[in-house]
């Protein structure tokens, strides 16, 4: 018997973890831990864990698919390659869009935009970070400079004081929440503000229930709170920042007392004031956020925010502090690095600045696409929905926007609109079924790459068994459509580590790295040359603004864009659990995460239940103005009164026929966590 075990990364969440994968006679059997996996040190949660029983799911796709008089017939690759190079000529570039995937490599992110904008010559490419960290990339780098975590995960354990806003950290991210249980050991405090009161709840000292969408008056009534006891850091405030005044200004209004944020959040007046307290007397706190805070149509605000409290209270650019936003998908953090949004290339250098236009163009010896900001993946819906014609054609890799994008009515009229839709995936998902090409892809036990975590550090996927049937390495895969496109220069490469060479080439923040380097802990980005060690900890001297100054965002609150009314009297908010990943494509597929939660459900408080005549379990109707649904209740005094919560896994219960599609401005991040909805028995 051929028995091997080859350490990777986990296909989940953004904490990176490591493990081994059983390799038995050439096919994944098991994971094993691996002690020395420089993330986790060889602890795992169930996800990972479980990892490798999707990966030979029977239902795995082998075989190139095409639609042929509304069915979908085998075909070859050659077919399959023919017919798409032959539609994508046929359009023009603007009439064409790309969606990049959060769960693949660096180097497939890198050659998805690369043949967005270098074969197709379409400035629209884009993915799934649009719908859950868009507002963490603008609203950080308005304020630093960088739109990332500034601290590693590592550091969170020596924090005095953690304040977590929006982050079920302990469900979602449970390997960081160990970070937060050593700091816990050693005497930190931790402070949680959400609507639930989860598994994250039960571990902090201070518990905030509040009311969805009013987090910019929580965070102007904390800091006036702050700056009302003099407990703003000066020195830090003068040395390292500006408009600290104007900031003062907005957060000083009567507006952000504590009682009157008390009335708008639903918090204490006095739990605000300990918070407050905790957070500026802490010789150093930690902000911990995810997607309660960026999932807003004042998400970049929400984000902002943020910022402001850290900078005014002197906890950036040391070690246990700073603002710490949690990536959702395993390598979300990497798939924007690599330029998979419409407005900048690899390493954020913007696409409508001349030298880097240039850079590219000659870095890949042909015309690319012109340097404008193209369609972010929630305005190729619109566009698609609303302006029939204009978007003509996609090409999507691993991602399901008719399960994870909201108003899901919309979202099918939209895709219906398209002439030629291409899905690149694992499995025959939800989008995939709409599709008039499925090209069978690579899930991360079949491919060699690099990813990188939430705390910025890039590490290695190792390739522990071959894609089942026909199923090719999704670089591969692109790589050969544009060899069929006649751009087979531009893309020929032998081999991932080829590709992550040309990366570190174009790549400032990348330049020092190489596959040998990355061996066996990782780096953390910017390592800009090949002696560099990596920056764990961002801003420890200056911003990465121009002037280096860290800038004060003054904000004033405002409400979500639609708030309960007598139809509509309650608020949705919605999430993922413990035991399932998204649109659960692989996680459903795992058969000892689906017993643990095989059906959906709405989380409604027993107060509401009570005066809605619900009981604990019952099938009810949840309607909102973009749909209804049915749907088990859950009776729990663990959600706070007026807001229920539906988990987002379920094709049975689609959580996203029901939220709004109202838009953040700058990140056009959608507001999955705040819209009006009613519940009714049936
Ligand atoms: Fe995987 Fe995240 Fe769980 Fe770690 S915490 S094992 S990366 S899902």
């Amino acid at each position: 018997m051929d028995l091997k075990y080859v350490s990777t990364t986990c296909p989940y969440c953004g904490t990176g973890c490591g493990f081994n994968l059983v390799v038995r006679n050439g096919r994944v059997v098991d994971v094993a831990h691996w002690q020395r996996a420089p993330v986790n040190g060889g602890k795992l949660c169930p996800k990972g864990r479980y990892a490798h029983e999707f990966v030979n799911s029977p239902d795995r796709l082998t075989k190139p698919l095409i639609r042929k008089d509304g069915k979908f017939e085998e075909a070859t690759w050659d077919e399959a390659y023919d017919l798409i190079a032959g539609k994508f000529r046929s359009y023009k570039p603007e009439e064409m869009a790309c969606l990049s995937s959060a769960r693949v490599s660096n180097e497939e992110n890198y050659l998805m935009q690369k043949f967005a904008r270098a074969v197709l010559k379409t400035p629209h490419i884009d993915h799934c970070a649009r719908l859950c960290h868009a507002s963490t990339v603008a609203g950080l780098a308005i304020v630093f400079g960088s739109g990332a975590m500034t601290n590693s995960i590592k550091d969170i354990g020596d924090a005095n004081c953690i304040f977590i806003i929006g982050s079920n950290t302990f469900e979602q991210h449970p390997l960081i929440g160990r970070s937060i249980v050593r700091a816990k050991e050693k005497g930190a405090k931790v402070i949680y503000a959400d609507p639930r009161y989860t598994a994250t709840g039960k571990q902090a000292d201070l518990y905030m229930p509040f009311v969805s969408g009013t987090d910019v008056a929580i965070f102007n009534g904390l800091m006036q709170e702050i700056i009302r006891n003099g407990w703003e850091d000066t020195e830090f405030i003068e040395k390292r920042t500006k408009d600290f005044e104007k900031l003062k200004e907005v957060v000083m209004k009567d507006d952000y007392s504590l009682e009157n944020v008390s009335k708008v959040s639903g918090i204490p007046a006095e739990s605000l004031k300990t918070a407050a307290e905790w957070i500026a007397k802490a010789e150093v706190a930690t902000l911990i956020y995810s997607m309660g805070i960026t999932q807003h149509t004042v998400g970049v605000d929400n984000v902002k925010s943020t910022a402001n409290l850290m900078m005014l209270t002197g906890n950036m650019g040391k070690r246990g502090g700073g603002v710490n936003p949690l990536r959702g998908q395993n390598n979300v953090q990497g798939a924007c690095d690599m330029g998979c949004l419409p407005n900048v290339y690899t390493g954020y250098q913007k696409v409508t600045e001349e030298a880097a236009q240039q850079k590219f163009a000659s870095a890949w010896c042909c015309g690319i696409a012109e340097g404008r900001v193209g369609y972010t993946v929630t305005e190729m819906i619109n566009v698609l929905a609303d302006e029939p014609g204009k978007l003509k054609a996609m090409y999507i890799m691993g991602e399901n926007p008719m399960l994870s994008d909201p108003d899901l009515t919309h979202v099918e009229h939209a895709i219906e609109n398209l002439e030629f839709l291409v899905v690149q995936d694992i499995f025959m998902s939800e989008t995939a079924e709409m599709a008039d090409v499925v090209l069978p892809a690579s899930c991360y036990a079949e491919k060699d790459g690099t990813q990188t975590n939430t705390e910025r550090r890039v590490q290695r996927f190792r390739k522990a068994q071959e894609p089942p049937g026909e199923a090719k390495e999704d670089w591969k895969i692109i790589c050969e459509l544009a060899a069929r496109m006649d751009m087979g220069d531009q893309f020929a490469f032998a081999n991932p580590e080829e590709v992550f060479t040309e990366i570190a080439a174009v790549t400032p923040s990348y330049h020092g790295m190489s596959y040998a380097r990355l061996d066996p802990d990782g780096l953390h980005w910017p390592c800009p040359t090949e002696d560099h060690p990596g920056t764990p900890i961002l801003h420890t001297e200056k911003f990465a603004t121009p002037d280096g100054l860290g800038i004060f965002s003054p904000i004033e609150w405002k409400p979500p864009a639609e708030i309960p009314d007598e139809e509509y009297p309650l608020v949705l908010t919605t999430g993922r659990i413990l035991w399932h990943w998204h649109t659960g494509t692989m996680t459903r597929r795992s058969w000892d995460l689906e017993k643990e939660a095989p059906i959906g459900w709405i989380e409604i408080n027993p107060g509401d239940a009570q005066d809605l005549g619900i009981k604990d379990g019952e099938v009810v109707k949840a309607s909102t103005r973009r749909g209804s649904i049915e749907i088990p209740a859950k009776v729990t005094a663990e959600i706070k009164k007026g807001v229920t919560f539906i988990p987002f896994h379920y094709k049975e219960h689609p959580a996203n026929a029901l939220t709004n599609n109202a838009l953040d401005p700058v990140a056009k991040i959608p507001e999955y966590k705040a819209c009006a909805i009613k519940v009714e028995k049936i």
